[in-house]
Protein backbone atom coordinates (compact mmCIF):
# COMPACT_ATOMS: atom_id res chain seq x y z
CA UNK A 1 0.00 0.00 0.00
CA UNK A 2 1.68 3.70 -0.86
CA UNK A 3 1.58 6.03 1.71
CA UNK A 4 0.69 9.48 0.50
CA UNK A 5 3.54 12.12 2.07
CA UNK A 6 3.60 15.92 1.29
CA UNK A 7 6.90 17.29 -0.54
CA UNK A 8 7.73 21.15 -0.56
CA UNK A 9 10.51 21.61 -2.95
CA UNK A 10 11.29 24.92 -0.78
CA UNK A 11 14.07 27.76 -2.26
CA UNK A 12 17.42 27.66 -3.75
CA UNK A 13 18.98 23.87 -3.77
CA UNK A 14 15.56 22.89 -2.05
CA UNK A 15 14.37 22.11 -6.01
CA UNK A 16 17.50 20.21 -6.99
CA UNK A 17 18.46 18.18 -4.06
CA UNK A 18 14.29 16.98 -3.78
CA UNK A 19 14.45 15.67 -7.11
CA UNK A 20 17.69 14.02 -6.62
CA UNK A 21 16.22 12.64 -3.27
CA UNK A 22 12.72 11.25 -4.91
CA UNK A 23 14.66 9.63 -7.77
CA UNK A 24 16.52 7.63 -5.47
CA UNK A 25 13.33 6.86 -3.40
CA UNK A 26 11.33 5.89 -6.25
CA UNK A 27 14.69 3.72 -7.67
CA UNK A 28 14.43 1.55 -4.31
CA UNK A 29 11.11 0.88 -4.30
CA UNK A 30 9.70 3.18 -1.92
CA UNK A 31 5.44 3.46 -2.01
CA UNK A 32 5.03 6.90 -1.37
CA UNK A 33 2.56 8.51 -3.25
CA UNK A 34 3.77 12.33 -3.57
CA UNK A 35 1.42 15.47 -2.74
CA UNK A 36 3.39 19.01 -3.77
CA UNK A 37 3.10 21.92 -2.01
CA UNK A 38 4.77 25.16 -2.25
CA UNK A 39 6.16 27.20 0.62
CA UNK A 40 9.07 29.72 0.97
CA UNK A 41 10.19 32.86 -1.18
CA UNK A 42 7.63 32.83 -3.86
CA UNK A 43 4.56 32.62 -1.09
CA UNK A 44 5.90 35.50 1.08
CA UNK A 45 6.21 37.17 -2.49
CA UNK A 46 2.93 36.49 -2.95
CA UNK A 47 1.97 38.41 0.14
CA UNK A 48 1.31 35.49 2.37
CA UNK A 49 3.49 36.60 5.63
CA UNK A 50 3.76 33.00 7.04
CA UNK A 51 5.19 31.70 3.87
CA UNK A 52 2.40 28.93 3.37
CA UNK A 53 -0.99 29.33 1.53
CA UNK A 54 -4.19 28.08 3.39
CA UNK A 55 -4.63 25.39 0.99
CA UNK A 56 -1.41 23.67 1.79
CA UNK A 57 -2.10 23.33 5.28
CA UNK A 58 -5.37 21.17 4.00
CA UNK A 59 -2.82 19.02 2.13
CA UNK A 60 -0.87 18.50 5.04
CA UNK A 61 -3.08 17.40 7.74
CA UNK A 62 -4.51 15.04 5.21
CA UNK A 63 -1.48 13.23 4.78
CA UNK A 64 0.69 14.00 8.12
CA UNK A 65 3.98 13.45 6.28
CA UNK A 66 6.05 16.19 5.13
CA UNK A 67 9.26 15.92 3.58
CA UNK A 68 10.49 19.63 3.43
CA UNK A 69 13.83 21.39 1.11
CA UNK A 70 15.10 24.33 3.02
CA UNK A 71 13.83 27.53 2.33
CA UNK A 72 14.95 30.99 2.30
CA UNK A 73 14.15 33.38 4.80
CA UNK A 74 12.91 37.06 3.51
CA UNK A 75 15.47 39.32 5.44
CA UNK A 76 13.22 42.28 7.35
CA UNK A 77 9.96 42.38 9.68
CA UNK A 78 6.79 41.43 9.13
CA UNK A 79 7.77 37.96 7.62
CA UNK A 80 6.95 34.90 9.92
CA UNK A 81 9.62 31.96 10.23
CA UNK A 82 7.90 29.15 8.06
CA UNK A 83 9.29 26.77 10.68
CA UNK A 84 8.27 28.60 13.87
CA UNK A 85 4.69 28.53 12.58
CA UNK A 86 4.71 24.56 11.19
CA UNK A 87 6.09 23.76 14.73
CA UNK A 88 3.87 25.51 16.77
CA UNK A 89 0.45 25.06 14.03
CA UNK A 90 1.03 20.85 13.98
CA UNK A 91 2.33 20.67 17.35
CA UNK A 92 5.04 19.21 16.55
CA UNK A 93 7.24 18.79 20.32
CA UNK A 94 9.73 16.96 19.39
CA UNK A 95 13.40 17.63 17.15
CA UNK A 96 15.56 15.06 16.56
CA UNK A 97 18.61 15.48 14.78
CA UNK A 98 21.39 12.54 14.80
CA UNK A 99 25.19 13.22 14.58
CA UNK A 100 27.23 11.12 12.93
CA UNK A 101 30.94 11.06 11.76
CA UNK A 102 31.69 9.15 8.77
CA UNK A 103 35.09 8.60 9.39
CA UNK A 104 37.49 8.82 7.45
CA UNK A 105 35.38 9.47 3.97
CA UNK A 106 34.46 12.79 5.47
CA UNK A 107 36.89 14.96 7.38
CA UNK A 108 36.43 15.05 10.76
CA UNK A 109 38.34 15.03 14.10
CA UNK A 110 35.93 12.49 16.18
CA UNK A 111 36.16 9.60 14.04
CA UNK A 112 33.59 7.77 16.65
CA UNK A 113 30.87 10.14 17.01
CA UNK A 114 27.65 9.01 16.73
CA UNK A 115 24.58 10.15 19.00
CA UNK A 116 21.15 11.77 19.14
CA UNK A 117 19.73 15.07 19.57
CA UNK A 118 16.45 15.16 21.37
CA UNK A 119 15.19 18.80 21.70
CA UNK A 120 11.64 19.95 23.25
CA UNK A 121 10.61 22.14 20.32
CA UNK A 122 7.46 24.59 21.91
CA UNK A 123 8.71 25.16 24.87
CA UNK A 124 11.53 27.53 26.93
CA UNK A 125 12.31 30.87 25.72
CA UNK A 126 10.89 30.12 21.94
CA UNK A 127 7.47 30.24 23.47
CA UNK A 128 7.87 33.90 22.17
CA UNK A 129 6.06 35.76 25.02
CA UNK A 130 8.37 39.04 25.97
CA UNK A 131 7.93 42.03 27.57
CA UNK A 132 8.99 45.58 27.37
CA UNK A 133 8.32 46.88 31.13
CA UNK A 134 10.63 50.04 31.67
CA UNK A 135 12.73 52.16 30.19
CA UNK A 136 15.26 49.85 30.82
CA UNK A 137 14.04 46.41 31.08
CA UNK A 138 13.10 43.84 28.85
CA UNK A 139 11.74 40.29 29.98
CA UNK A 140 11.93 36.74 27.70
CA UNK A 141 9.59 34.24 29.55
CA UNK A 142 11.29 30.97 30.23
CA UNK A 143 8.11 28.80 29.82
CA UNK A 144 8.85 25.10 31.07
CA UNK A 145 5.71 22.42 31.58
CA UNK A 146 5.78 19.73 33.11
CA UNK A 147 3.48 17.97 30.82
CA UNK A 148 5.78 19.10 28.03
CA UNK A 149 8.79 18.12 29.53
CA UNK A 150 7.62 14.75 31.14
CA UNK A 151 6.63 14.14 27.19
CA UNK A 152 9.83 15.16 25.59
CA UNK A 153 11.63 13.34 28.27
CA UNK A 154 10.02 10.13 27.72
CA UNK A 155 10.04 10.56 23.85
CA UNK A 156 14.10 10.13 24.62
CA UNK A 157 14.04 7.39 26.55
CA UNK A 158 11.15 5.56 23.68
CA UNK A 159 13.44 7.16 20.86
CA UNK A 160 16.89 4.91 22.86
CA UNK A 161 14.92 1.94 23.87
CA UNK A 162 13.19 1.67 19.68
CA UNK A 163 16.76 2.78 18.00
CA UNK A 164 18.98 0.31 20.17
CA UNK A 165 20.82 3.18 21.90
CA UNK A 166 22.45 1.99 24.95
CA UNK A 167 22.46 6.02 27.04
CA UNK A 168 20.44 8.74 27.66
CA UNK A 169 21.87 11.89 28.59
CA UNK A 170 19.86 14.87 30.33
CA UNK A 171 21.10 18.68 29.99
CA UNK A 172 19.53 21.22 32.60
CA UNK A 173 21.24 24.42 34.46
CA UNK A 174 19.30 23.40 36.83
CA UNK A 175 22.33 24.68 39.58
CA UNK A 176 20.82 28.14 38.61
CA UNK A 177 17.71 27.41 37.16
CA UNK A 178 16.30 25.62 40.36
CA UNK A 179 12.53 25.46 39.33
CA UNK A 180 12.64 25.30 35.46
CA UNK A 181 15.50 23.23 34.64
CA UNK A 182 15.54 21.51 38.18
CA UNK A 183 11.84 20.40 37.03
CA UNK A 184 13.49 19.36 33.72
CA UNK A 185 15.94 17.32 35.45
CA UNK A 186 13.77 15.59 37.95
CA UNK A 187 11.73 14.13 35.34
CA UNK A 188 14.61 12.76 33.87
CA UNK A 189 15.59 11.05 36.93
CA UNK A 190 11.86 9.92 37.79
CA UNK A 191 10.84 8.44 34.10
CA UNK A 192 14.46 7.07 33.77
CA UNK A 193 14.05 4.77 36.15
CA UNK A 194 11.51 3.11 34.27
CA UNK A 195 13.60 2.03 32.31
CA UNK A 196 16.62 0.50 33.53
CA UNK A 197 18.01 -1.15 30.47
CA UNK A 198 19.48 2.21 29.95
CA UNK A 199 22.26 4.33 30.86
CA UNK A 200 21.54 7.71 32.28
CA UNK A 201 23.65 10.78 33.07
CA UNK A 202 23.12 14.50 34.00
CA UNK A 203 25.28 17.88 32.85
CA UNK A 204 24.92 21.21 33.21
CA UNK A 205 24.54 22.36 29.71
CA UNK A 206 27.88 24.44 30.18
CA UNK A 207 30.14 21.74 30.55
CA UNK A 208 27.91 19.12 28.78
CA UNK A 209 27.99 21.75 25.76
CA UNK A 210 31.90 22.11 26.03
CA UNK A 211 31.87 18.21 25.81
CA UNK A 212 29.84 17.39 22.72
CA UNK A 213 32.72 19.65 21.14
CA UNK A 214 35.52 17.82 22.76
CA UNK A 215 34.77 14.27 23.13
CA UNK A 216 31.49 13.93 21.07
CA UNK A 217 31.85 10.15 21.22
CA UNK A 218 30.86 10.37 25.16
CA UNK A 219 27.18 10.42 24.24
CA UNK A 220 24.73 8.46 23.10
CA UNK A 221 21.02 10.10 23.22
CA UNK A 222 20.95 13.45 24.67
CA UNK A 223 17.34 15.24 25.83
CA UNK A 224 17.28 18.54 26.80
CA UNK A 225 15.42 22.05 26.51
CA UNK A 226 14.63 24.50 23.49
CA UNK A 227 17.54 26.65 23.64
CA UNK A 228 19.64 24.52 24.67
CA UNK A 229 18.84 21.59 22.57
CA UNK A 230 18.74 24.39 19.18
CA UNK A 231 22.40 25.61 20.80
CA UNK A 232 23.83 22.12 21.05
CA UNK A 233 22.68 20.52 17.42
CA UNK A 234 24.71 23.02 15.74
CA UNK A 235 28.25 22.60 18.16
CA UNK A 236 26.70 18.67 17.17
CA UNK A 237 26.79 19.13 13.64
CA UNK A 238 29.65 21.40 13.35
CA UNK A 239 32.14 18.80 15.31
CA UNK A 240 30.69 16.03 12.89
CA UNK A 241 32.26 17.72 10.08
CA UNK A 242 29.11 17.15 7.85
CA UNK A 243 26.96 19.81 8.38
CA UNK A 244 25.50 19.18 5.23
CA UNK A 245 24.54 15.49 5.01
CA UNK A 246 22.50 15.57 8.33
CA UNK A 247 18.96 14.67 8.71
CA UNK A 248 16.52 15.65 10.71
CA UNK A 249 12.72 15.15 11.97
CA UNK A 250 9.97 17.08 13.44
CA UNK A 251 7.35 14.83 15.51
CA UNK A 252 4.27 15.50 17.00
CA UNK A 253 0.83 13.89 17.48
CA UNK A 254 0.05 12.15 14.17
CA UNK A 255 1.63 14.89 12.48
CA UNK A 256 5.94 14.79 11.25
CA UNK A 257 8.01 16.73 9.22
CA UNK A 258 11.54 15.83 7.85
CA UNK A 259 14.22 18.49 6.58
CA UNK A 260 18.14 18.31 5.89
CA UNK A 261 19.39 20.66 8.63
CA UNK A 262 21.52 23.15 6.31
CA UNK A 263 19.74 25.83 4.31
CA UNK A 264 18.76 26.79 1.03
CA UNK A 265 22.24 27.57 0.10
CA UNK A 266 21.60 30.23 -2.90
CA UNK A 267 25.51 30.59 -3.51
CA UNK A 268 24.96 27.35 -5.09
CA UNK A 269 21.89 27.21 -6.33
CA UNK A 270 20.83 25.98 -9.74
CA UNK A 271 24.55 24.80 -10.06
CA UNK A 272 24.20 21.19 -9.46
CA UNK A 273 26.48 21.56 -6.54
CA UNK A 274 24.54 21.07 -3.59
CA UNK A 275 24.96 17.56 -1.50
CA UNK A 276 21.46 16.03 -1.76
CA UNK A 277 22.56 13.76 1.33
CA UNK A 278 20.72 15.76 4.46
CA UNK A 279 17.49 15.38 2.64
CA UNK A 280 18.40 12.21 1.52
CA UNK A 281 18.75 11.43 5.46
CA UNK A 282 15.66 13.02 6.54
CA UNK A 283 13.62 10.89 3.85
CA UNK A 284 15.52 7.44 5.46
CA UNK A 285 14.21 8.86 8.72
CA UNK A 286 10.56 9.70 7.03
CA UNK A 287 10.58 5.88 5.50
CA UNK A 288 11.22 3.92 9.28
CA UNK A 289 8.55 6.84 10.43
CA UNK A 290 5.94 5.33 7.73
CA UNK A 291 6.55 1.39 8.34
CA UNK A 292 8.95 0.53 5.55
CA UNK A 293 12.65 0.30 7.06
CA UNK A 294 13.46 -2.51 4.83
CA UNK A 295 13.66 0.03 1.51
CA UNK A 296 14.90 2.87 4.36
CA UNK A 297 17.38 -0.11 5.31
CA UNK A 298 18.36 0.05 1.17
CA UNK A 299 18.77 4.07 0.98
CA UNK A 300 21.09 4.44 3.65
CA UNK A 301 23.54 1.31 2.70
CA UNK A 302 23.60 2.15 -0.60
CA UNK A 303 24.49 5.95 0.38
CA UNK A 304 26.72 5.02 3.10
CA UNK A 305 28.63 2.71 0.30
CA UNK A 306 28.35 5.92 -2.13
CA UNK A 307 30.80 7.73 0.21
CA UNK A 308 32.67 4.93 0.91
CA UNK A 309 33.53 5.05 -2.63
CA UNK A 310 34.74 8.30 -3.24
CA UNK A 311 32.02 9.43 -4.82
CA UNK A 312 31.74 12.75 -3.09
CA UNK A 313 30.33 16.23 -4.24
CA UNK A 314 32.29 19.32 -3.83
CA UNK A 315 31.45 20.15 0.00
CA UNK A 316 32.78 16.86 1.25
CA UNK A 317 35.86 16.25 -1.47
CA UNK A 318 39.26 15.81 -0.30
CA UNK A 319 42.15 14.47 -2.55
CA UNK A 320 43.25 12.03 -0.16
CA UNK A 321 40.15 10.16 0.33
CA UNK A 322 37.99 11.28 -2.89
CA UNK A 323 37.71 9.10 -6.18
CA UNK A 324 35.47 10.93 -7.86
CA UNK A 325 33.41 14.62 -7.80
CA UNK A 326 30.09 14.77 -8.99
CA UNK A 327 27.05 17.28 -8.86
CA UNK A 328 24.11 16.59 -7.39
CA UNK A 329 22.59 14.75 -10.29
CA UNK A 330 25.39 12.18 -10.72
CA UNK A 331 25.18 11.99 -6.71
CA UNK A 332 21.79 10.30 -6.71
CA UNK A 333 22.72 8.06 -9.61
CA UNK A 334 25.29 7.17 -7.77
CA UNK A 335 23.28 5.89 -4.31
CA UNK A 336 20.76 4.15 -7.18
CA UNK A 337 23.14 2.26 -8.55
CA UNK A 338 24.42 0.81 -5.43
CA UNK A 339 21.22 -0.02 -4.40
CA UNK A 340 21.23 -3.45 -2.81
CA UNK A 341 24.68 -3.43 -1.51
CA UNK A 342 26.38 -2.63 1.65
CA UNK A 343 29.26 -0.35 2.71
CA UNK A 344 32.20 -2.49 3.99
CA UNK A 345 34.41 -0.34 6.24
CA UNK A 346 31.37 1.53 7.70
CA UNK A 347 29.00 -0.31 9.14
CA UNK A 348 25.93 -1.36 7.87
CA UNK A 349 22.51 0.18 9.04
CA UNK A 350 19.65 -2.47 9.48
CA UNK A 351 16.12 -0.50 10.47
CA UNK A 352 13.13 -2.68 12.01
CA UNK A 353 9.61 -2.56 11.74
CA UNK A 354 8.81 -2.04 14.89
CA UNK A 355 6.06 0.54 16.25
CA UNK A 356 8.40 1.58 18.82
CA UNK A 357 10.81 3.12 16.24
CA UNK A 358 8.25 6.09 15.94
CA UNK A 359 8.12 6.27 19.41
CA UNK A 360 5.26 8.60 20.17
CA UNK A 361 5.00 9.91 23.64
CA UNK A 362 2.05 11.43 25.05
CA UNK A 363 1.71 14.53 26.86
CA UNK A 364 2.17 14.37 30.34
CA UNK A 365 -0.57 14.62 32.09
CA UNK A 366 -1.92 18.49 34.04
CA UNK A 367 -1.19 17.26 37.78
CA UNK A 368 -3.48 18.67 40.40
CA UNK A 369 -1.68 19.73 43.45
CA UNK A 370 -2.76 21.91 46.64
CA UNK A 371 -2.68 25.67 45.34
CA UNK A 372 -2.35 28.07 47.78
CA UNK A 373 -2.21 31.99 47.37
CA UNK A 374 1.01 33.21 49.92
CA UNK A 375 1.61 36.70 48.19
CA UNK A 376 2.13 38.35 45.78
CA UNK A 377 5.12 40.59 43.95
CA UNK A 378 4.41 43.88 42.75
CA UNK A 379 6.81 44.92 39.75
CA UNK A 380 6.90 49.36 40.19
CA UNK A 381 8.99 51.41 37.50
CA UNK A 382 10.82 53.49 39.61
CA UNK A 383 14.21 55.61 39.08
CA UNK A 384 14.34 57.30 42.60
CA UNK A 385 16.07 56.53 45.85
CA UNK A 386 15.20 52.86 46.87
CA UNK A 387 14.49 53.85 50.73
CA UNK A 388 11.82 56.30 49.64
CA UNK A 389 10.23 54.00 47.31
CA UNK A 390 10.31 51.38 50.22
CA UNK A 391 8.45 53.83 52.38
CA UNK A 392 5.45 54.71 49.92
CA UNK A 393 5.15 51.10 49.40
CA UNK A 394 5.13 49.87 52.79
CA UNK A 395 1.99 52.46 53.05
CA UNK A 396 0.29 50.17 50.85
CA UNK A 397 0.01 47.03 53.11
CA UNK A 398 -3.14 46.42 54.21
CA UNK A 399 -5.44 43.18 54.27
CA UNK A 400 -2.83 41.14 55.84
CA UNK A 401 -0.15 41.99 53.01
CA UNK A 402 3.06 43.23 54.44
CA UNK A 403 5.91 44.41 52.51
CA UNK A 404 8.93 41.65 53.13
CA UNK A 405 11.52 43.74 50.74
CA UNK A 406 12.30 44.79 47.43
CA UNK A 407 14.48 43.70 45.06
CA UNK A 408 16.56 44.82 41.76
CA UNK A 409 17.47 42.42 39.00
CA UNK A 410 16.78 39.48 41.03
CA UNK A 411 18.77 41.05 44.34
CA UNK A 412 17.28 41.96 47.42
CA UNK A 413 17.66 46.17 47.44
CA UNK A 414 16.05 46.45 51.00
CA UNK A 415 16.31 46.40 53.96
CA UNK A 416 19.35 45.22 55.18
CA UNK A 417 21.11 45.75 51.45
CA UNK A 418 23.56 47.98 50.39
CA UNK A 419 22.76 48.94 46.99
CA UNK A 420 25.96 51.03 46.33
CA UNK A 421 27.52 49.11 44.55
CA UNK A 422 24.96 47.47 42.80
CA UNK A 423 23.52 49.10 38.87
CA UNK A 424 20.14 49.24 39.61
CA UNK A 425 17.46 49.22 36.92
CA UNK A 426 14.75 51.30 36.85
CA UNK A 427 12.22 48.27 37.69
CA UNK A 428 11.87 47.17 40.97
CA UNK A 429 10.14 43.34 42.73
CA UNK A 430 8.42 44.30 45.89
CA UNK A 431 7.59 41.12 47.75
CA UNK A 432 4.31 41.27 49.53
CA UNK A 433 3.46 38.11 51.86
CA UNK A 434 1.02 36.93 54.46
CA UNK A 435 2.46 35.30 57.43
CA UNK A 436 3.13 31.61 58.33
CA UNK A 437 -0.05 29.43 57.63
CA UNK A 438 -2.00 32.15 56.33
CA UNK A 439 -3.17 32.84 52.95
CA UNK A 440 -4.36 35.82 50.82
CA UNK A 441 -6.55 36.01 47.49
CA UNK A 442 -7.66 37.89 44.46
CA UNK A 443 -9.44 40.86 46.37
CA UNK A 444 -6.98 41.96 49.11
CA UNK A 445 -4.07 41.55 45.44
CA UNK A 446 -6.75 43.36 43.71
CA UNK A 447 -7.03 46.21 46.56
CA UNK A 448 -3.10 46.24 46.70
CA UNK A 449 -3.01 47.16 43.10
CA UNK A 450 -5.62 49.86 43.32
CA UNK A 451 -3.86 51.45 46.62
CA UNK A 452 -0.47 51.41 43.86
CA UNK A 453 -2.65 53.17 41.55
CA UNK A 454 -3.74 56.05 44.29
CA UNK A 455 -0.62 56.40 45.42
CA UNK A 456 0.39 57.10 41.70
CA UNK A 457 3.05 54.21 41.59
CA UNK A 458 3.81 52.99 38.58
CA UNK A 459 2.85 49.41 38.49
CA UNK A 460 4.50 47.42 35.55
CA UNK A 461 3.49 43.45 36.62
CA UNK A 462 1.96 42.02 39.36
CA UNK A 463 3.03 37.91 40.05
CA UNK A 464 0.91 36.00 42.50
CA UNK A 465 3.34 33.94 45.05
CA UNK A 466 1.37 30.29 45.45
CA UNK A 467 3.03 27.83 47.56
CA UNK A 468 1.82 23.91 45.68
CA UNK A 469 0.96 21.42 48.46
CA UNK A 470 3.46 23.35 51.08
CA UNK A 471 6.22 23.30 49.43
CA UNK A 472 6.79 27.54 47.99
CA UNK A 473 6.58 28.34 44.17
CA UNK A 474 8.50 30.90 43.87
CA UNK A 475 12.80 31.69 43.90
CA UNK A 476 13.94 33.58 46.79
CA UNK A 477 15.75 37.56 45.76
CA UNK A 478 19.34 36.51 45.96
CA UNK A 479 20.64 37.92 49.44
CA UNK A 480 17.06 37.28 50.49
P1 LIG B 1 23.09 27.46 4.37
O1 LIG B 1 23.05 26.19 5.14
O2 LIG B 1 22.08 27.60 3.28
O3 LIG B 1 24.53 27.65 3.72
C1 LIG B 1 25.75 27.73 4.47
C2 LIG B 1 26.93 27.27 3.61
O4 LIG B 1 26.86 25.85 3.45
C3 LIG B 1 26.90 27.85 2.20
O5 LIG B 1 28.22 28.08 1.79
C4 LIG B 1 26.30 26.76 1.35
O6 LIG B 1 26.73 26.76 0.01
C5 LIG B 1 26.76 25.49 2.07
N1 LIG B 1 25.77 24.41 1.94
C6 LIG B 1 24.58 24.31 2.60
N2 LIG B 1 23.94 23.20 2.23
C7 LIG B 1 24.72 22.59 1.33
C8 LIG B 1 24.60 21.39 0.57
N3 LIG B 1 23.51 20.60 0.71
N4 LIG B 1 25.59 21.07 -0.27
C9 LIG B 1 26.68 21.83 -0.38
N5 LIG B 1 26.87 22.97 0.29
C10 LIG B 1 25.90 23.35 1.14
O7 LIG B 1 22.96 28.65 5.42
P2 LIG B 1 22.75 30.21 5.20
O8 LIG B 1 23.58 30.67 4.04
O9 LIG B 1 22.95 30.80 6.51
O10 LIG B 1 21.22 30.37 4.83
C11 LIG B 1 20.71 30.50 3.50
C12 LIG B 1 19.18 30.60 3.56
O11 LIG B 1 18.65 29.38 4.08
C13 LIG B 1 18.68 31.71 4.47
O12 LIG B 1 17.59 32.34 3.85
C14 LIG B 1 18.21 30.98 5.70
O13 LIG B 1 17.20 31.66 6.37
C15 LIG B 1 17.71 29.69 5.11
N6 LIG B 1 17.67 28.53 6.05
C16 LIG B 1 16.59 27.71 5.93
C17 LIG B 1 16.51 26.59 6.74
C18 LIG B 1 15.30 25.71 6.60
O14 LIG B 1 14.49 25.91 5.72
N7 LIG B 1 15.14 24.73 7.44
C19 LIG B 1 17.51 26.29 7.66
C20 LIG B 1 18.64 27.14 7.74
C21 LIG B 1 18.70 28.26 6.91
Amino acid sequence: MSTPITVAYGDGIGPEIMEATLHVLREAGAAITVETIEVGERVYNMGASSGILPSAWETLRRNKVLLKAPITTPQGKGYKSLNVTMRKTLGLYANIRPTQSYHPFVKTNHPKMDLVIVRENEEDLYAGIEYHQSPDVFECVKLITRSGSERIIRYAFEYAMANGRKKVTCMSKDNIMKMADGLFHGLFDSIGKEYPKLEKDHYIIDIGAARIASKPDIFDVIVTENLYGDIISDIAAEVSGSVGLAGSSNIGEGFAMFEAIHGSAPDIAGKNMANPSGILQSAVMMLVHIGQPDVATNVHNAWLKTLEDGVHTGDIYRKEVSKEKVGTKEFAEAVVKRLGKKPSTMEAVKYAKSEAQNATAKMGEVVSAKQTHVGTDLYIYWTNPVEELARKVKALEGDGLTLLNLANKGLKAWPDADTSGMHLTDQFRCRFTVGDGKTTDGKAVAALVARAFEAKLEFTKVENLYSFDGVAGFSLGQGE
